[in-house]
C-alpha cells in the first residue's frame, strides 16, 4: 500500500492495487476489487474511548471505513437499536436473543442507508454530479433521499414490472426514475454499460468496492452494543449475499485490533422458503447459484435474480456452514435444557418495501 493511503482498492485475486478511484473490477484480471487498509496504522488512531466519545452513528467507526479525508458526515445514519427478543429467546431456549432492528435505520428506514452513506461519500470526493443505482426498491430510495440531503443529483434505474408503490418515496425525493424492460440482472448490466460511458456514479457498479464497506457498520455495531463482546451466533438475512461476509469481516477486524475478545462466531444464513437460492446451493452442494423467479405470496421478498456477476463463489464460500445449520433456530431445542448458544441475533434488513401478495 502507499505510505500516503489509508486504504486503497485492491483486487482480490491477484492482489493488484489500484489507489481510489471509481472502479469495481481488477483491470489486470477482472476480478472484484476490494478495500484494503492501513491496521497498522489505523490501530494506532483508534480506540474504544475514543469511539464512545463520537455521536451514535455509523461515522463513529470512520477509521474503518472507506471515507475521503475530512469527510464531512451531515448525516446520521445507522447506529440502529439492539433490541433483546425475550419471547423469541424462550422459544428458541436461547439465553439472549437480540434483533438487530435496521428497519429504523435512518433516513430510509432500510440497511442500505449504511452503504448509500459510504458509497456517496466518496461519490463527492471523485467529483461526481450524478448519482446512480440499479435496484428494486430499498436501495433506490436510500440513494434518492442521501443524494437529495447532499445536492447530488439521482438516477435510478429499475426493472419496468417493479410495484409503484417501491418506488414512490424515491420520486418524492425527486430523483429520476428509468425503468427498463427486464429484470433486474439486466438493469445492472445496462449500469455497467453506462457507468463505462458516463461520469456518473452508480453505488453498487463503479462505487461498489466503498459501497459494500458500508454494510461493516452492522457488525461493529453490534460488537460494541453487546458490550464490545461478540456474540455466539448470529443470524443474517441472505438477499443478495454480502452483508454476511461484511459482518464476520467487522468482527475479525475489531478481534485483530484487540477490540473485541476472539470468539468462534457461528453464522446463519436466513431465506424464505420459496425464495432461497444460496440456500438451495448450499445444500445441494453446488459451486453455482441458479436464480430463482418465484413470486412469493406470503414474504417479504422478490428479489431472485440480483446477483452481483462476481458474487456466487464468494458467498458460497461466506456462509458454507449457515443453512445447513437453520433447523436448529426454527424449533426449540428438543432436549428442553437452555440451548448452548447463550447470545444469539438476528438482522432483520429493512421495513418499508414489501411485495404485494400475487
Ligand atoms: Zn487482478
Amino acid at each position: 500500500m502507499s505510505t500516503s493511503l489509508r486504504y486503497e482498492l485492491r483486487c482480490r485475486e491477484c492482489q493488484t492495487t489500484w489507489g481510489n478511484q471509481p472502479i469495481s473490477f481488477c483491470q489486470k484480471c477482472f476480478a472484484p476489487l476490494e478495500v484494503a487498509y492501513d491496521w497498522a496504522r489505523i490501530s494506532k488512531e483508534i480506540s474504544k474511548d475514543e469511539i464512545a466519545r463520537r455521536p451514535t452513528n455509523l461515522w463513529r467507526y470512520k477509521e474503518f471505513l472507506p471515507l475521503p479525508e475530512q469527510h464531512d458526515a451531515s448525516l446520521p445514519v445507522g447506529f440502529t437499536p439492539l433490541v433483546k427478543a425475550k419471547g423469541l429467546g424462550e422459544t428458541l431456549r436461547s439465553k439472549s436473543v437480540y434483533l438487530k432492528n435496521d428497519a429504523v435505520c435512518f433516513p430510509t428506514l432500510s440497511f442500505k442507508d449504511r452503504v448509500v452513506a459510504v458509497a456517496l461519500a466518496q461519490a463527492r470526493n471523485f467529483g461526481f454530479d450524478v448519482v446512480s443505482c440499479s435496484s428494486t426498491g430499498n436501495l433506490a430510495n436510500a440513494v434518492a433521499a442521501q443524494a437529495a440531503h447532499l445536492g447530488l443529483r439521482a438516477c435510478v434505474f429499475i426493472p419496468s414490472d417493479l410495484e409503484a408503490a417501491k418506488v414512490l418515496n424515491t420520486q418524492v425525493y425527486g430523483a429520476q426514475i428509468v425503468r427498463i424492460d427486464g429484470n433486474y440482472d439486466h438493469v445492472n448490466r445496462l449500469c455497467s454499460q453506462i457507468a463505462d460511458k458516463h461520469r456518473w456514479g452508480f453505488v453498487n457498479v463503479n462505487l461498489r468496492p466503498y459501497y459494500a464497506e458500508g454494510s461493516k457498520t452492522v457488525g461493529y455495531e453490534i460488537a460494541e452494543q453487546l458490550g464490545w463482546r461478540l456474540p455466539d451466533n448470529v443470524v443474517v438475512p441472505m438477499a443478495g449475499g454480502s452483508l454476511i461476509g461484511k459482518i464476520y469481516k467487522a468482527f475479525k477486524e475489531l478481534t485483530d485490533l484487540g477490540l473485541v475478545e476472539a470468539k468462534n462466531v457461528k453464522f446463519f444464513g436466513a431465506q424464505a422458503t420459496g425464495c432461497s437460492p444460496i440456500s438451495t446451493a448450499v445444500k445441494a452442494g453446488q459451486s453455482e447459484i441458479t436464480p430463482q423467479t418465484v413470486r412469493l405470496r406470503k414474504t417479504v421478498l422478490a428479489k431472485t435474480d440480483q446477483f452481483p456477476p462476481e458474487s456466487n463463489l464468494r458467498i458460497l464460500f461466506s456462509c458454507e456452514h449457515a443453512t445447513k445449520r437453520l433447523p436448529l433456530l426454527s424449533k426449540p431445542n428438543p432436549s428442553g435444557k437452555p440451548s448452548p448458544l447463550a447470545t444469539g441475533l438476528c438482522v432483520p434488513s429493512g421495513a418499508n418495501l414489501t411485495t404485494v401478495p400475487a
